[in-house]
């Protein structure tokens, strides 16, 4: 007598499994008959389904075993091997005469997708090494002991159902927009240089940012930004009460267009931005930096309103100094008020989370090495930013 629940001299006799070896390779539904290491020094399991009766899925009929038909999968790495599946498929012949279907094969797809060549759960390993362990597409391939083109085509429809799955955008009411530039060639060869770059930087319960990219598309424009806006429909921008920016007067007039209930900021880290390089300049010429700690000090004070107190003197002040860069600095304030003075009216809306995002997408470009199609960069980046993530329960 044997006992099928453990592992003896051999495990699998006929169709009478080993639960050792099903619970160790843990693919529901599917029982290990066979394991082998290949010359590569990967390992080889052998699957197979339990034989049950299978009726036609057209008439019902009960079918006839038709033999079987062997399928290779790449899985998931285990115990620091490549794995792959040979899943020995049954196949079935529908018997009644007058029913089109002919032969038809076992299909699981929460094993695989027909005709795939990763298994479900190896494409879900793959996509979270590269969205939770900065991994490359080309370590992701060696790590399974396959090719940088079944790593990536695998999990890019993946992705790219994700980002077309407009439930990523529910619940956003705070909206950065900002430039981006994807690449520093010839734009006949690749396209314009500059994304435009949406951002989810609605806070949580705490007030804490966790910002999500949202979107990259190509162009920067209002235009751009603006139809971008259209294609999310009325309920998300009706939901949409803050759009940060940095000063492009393109972005403002599609968010004044777009946008019209929501109250544009303008993003303090471009301000700073100015403000900083105009003392720079200053400091170059005469050795004065006063009014520039003044320009940074608006976003340092306590309160809102201390904040916005002083960012009105910088507002009546700057543009009649007689320091010609502080006055210029002064007029583009001005000009951009409204938006200026809306970071203290909303609390302090400001594009930092966009700088953590920027960080990682920079990181992510070393670890690609490149890229040259800006919709696998798309679908990158916004997996490793957050942007396929589903948002973060309302509050
Ligand atoms: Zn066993
Ligand atoms: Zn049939």
């Amino acid at each position: 007598m044997f006992e099928p629940t453990t592992c003896t001299a051999r495990c699998h006799r006929d169709d009478l499994y080993c639960d050792n070896c099903d619970l160790l390779v843990g693919l529901a539904g599917l029982h290990v008959v066979g394991v082998e290491r290949d010359q590569g020094g990967g390992l080889t399991v052998t699957v197979e389904s339990a034989p049950q009766v299978m009726g036609c899925p057209a008439c019902g009929v009960v079918a006839a075993s038709h033999g079987r038909r062997v399928v290779r999968l790449v899985d998931s790495p285990c115990f620091g091997r490549p794995v792959d599946i040979r899943w020995r498929k049954r196949t079935w012949e529908c018997v009644e005469a007058s029913c089109p279907v002919g032969t038809f094969t076992e299909q699981d797809e929460t094993i695989a997708k027909p005709r795939a060549m990763l298994t479900a759960r190896g494409c879900r390993w793959a996509v979270h090494q590269i969205r939770r362990e900065h991994g490359s597409v080309s370590g992701i391939a060696r790590q399974l002991g396959t090719a940088w083109k079944t790593v990536w085509g695998s999990i890019r429809p993946i992705l790219a159902a994700a980002a077309a799955d407009e439930s990523r955008f529910a619940g956003v009411t705070t909206l950065g927009v900002d430039e981006h530039i994807w690449h520093h060639v010839s734009p006949a060869r690749r396209g314009p240089k500059e994304l435009t770059g949406m951002v989810d930087l609605t806070r949580d319960k705490d007030g804490r940012t966790h910002a999500r990219l949202l979107d990259l598309v190509p162009g920067r424009s209002g235009t751009v930004y603006a139809d971008w806006l259209k294609t999310r429909g009325e309920p998300f921008r009706k939901r949409v009460q803050v759009a940060t920016l940095d000063p492009f007067r393109g972005y403002k007039n599609a968010i004044d267009d777009q946008l019209a209930d929501a109250t544009a900021v303008l993003d303090a880290f471009h301000v700073v931005k100015l403000a900083t390089q105009a003392v720079d300049e200053v400091r170059r010429r005469v050795q004065q930096d006063i009014h520039g700690h003044r320009g940074r000090a608006v976003y340092h004070q306590n309160d809102p309103a201390t904040g916005r107190a002083l960012a009105e003197k910088v507002l009546a002040g700057f543009p009649s100094c007689p320091i010609p860069e502080i006055a210029r600095l002064g007029k583009t304030l001005k000009q951009w008020r409204d938006a200026f003075l809306g970071y203290f009216a909303t609390g302090g809306a400001n594009n930092g989370g966009t700088e953590a995002i920027n960080g990682l997408i920079e990181l992510h470009r070393r670890i690609a090495r490149g890229f040259r199609n800006p919709e696998n960069y798309r679908l990158r980046m916004l997996l490793i930013a957050g942007g396929l993530d589903q948002p973060p329960p309302q509050v």
